[in-house]
C-alpha cells in the first residue's frame, strides 16, 4: 500500500519537475513560460514540451542572442538590426562605429 503511495508521489514530483522544465524551455524560446507550465501541469509535460518544441523561437529572442554574439549590430540612431559586416545602417544611413568589442 505504501509502495503505491510512494509511486504516486514520485509521479507527481516528476510531473511538476518536468513541467518546470517545460517552463524553462518555453522561456528560453521567448514564449510565455507560465502558460506552458500550467498546460503541462493540467494536461501533460510531454505534450507541452512538444508544443513548445515545434514552435519557432521568437524573433526578439533570436535577435537578442545574435546581438550578444556580435552577429548583428543595432543602429544607435533608429534601432534597426544589420549584419555584423554592415558599415552603415540601411534605413537611416547612420554609420556604425568600428569594431569595438
Ligand atoms: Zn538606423
Amino acid at each position: 500500500m505504501s509502495d503505491a503511495i510512494s509511486v504516486v508521489i514520485g509521479w507527481m514530483i516528476g510531473w511538476v519537475v518536468a513541467s518546470l522544465g517545460v517552463y524553462a524551455f518555453a522561456d528560453w524560446k521567448g514564449k510565455n513560460g507560465l502558460v506552458y507550465f500550467l498546460f503541462a501541469l493540467i494536461f501533460s509535460p510531454v505534450i507541452a514540451f512538444i508544443i513548445v518544441a515545434v514552435q519557432p523561437t521568437s524573433q526578439e529572442v533570436l535577435d537578442a542572442r545574435a546581438l550578444k554574439r556580435g552577429d548583428l549590430k543595432e543602429c544607435p540612431n533608429c534601432g534597426v538590426l544589420s549584419g555584423y559586416l554592415a558599415y552603415k545602417c540601411d534605413p537611416c544611413g547612420e554609420p556604425f562605429p568600428r569594431e569595438s568589442s
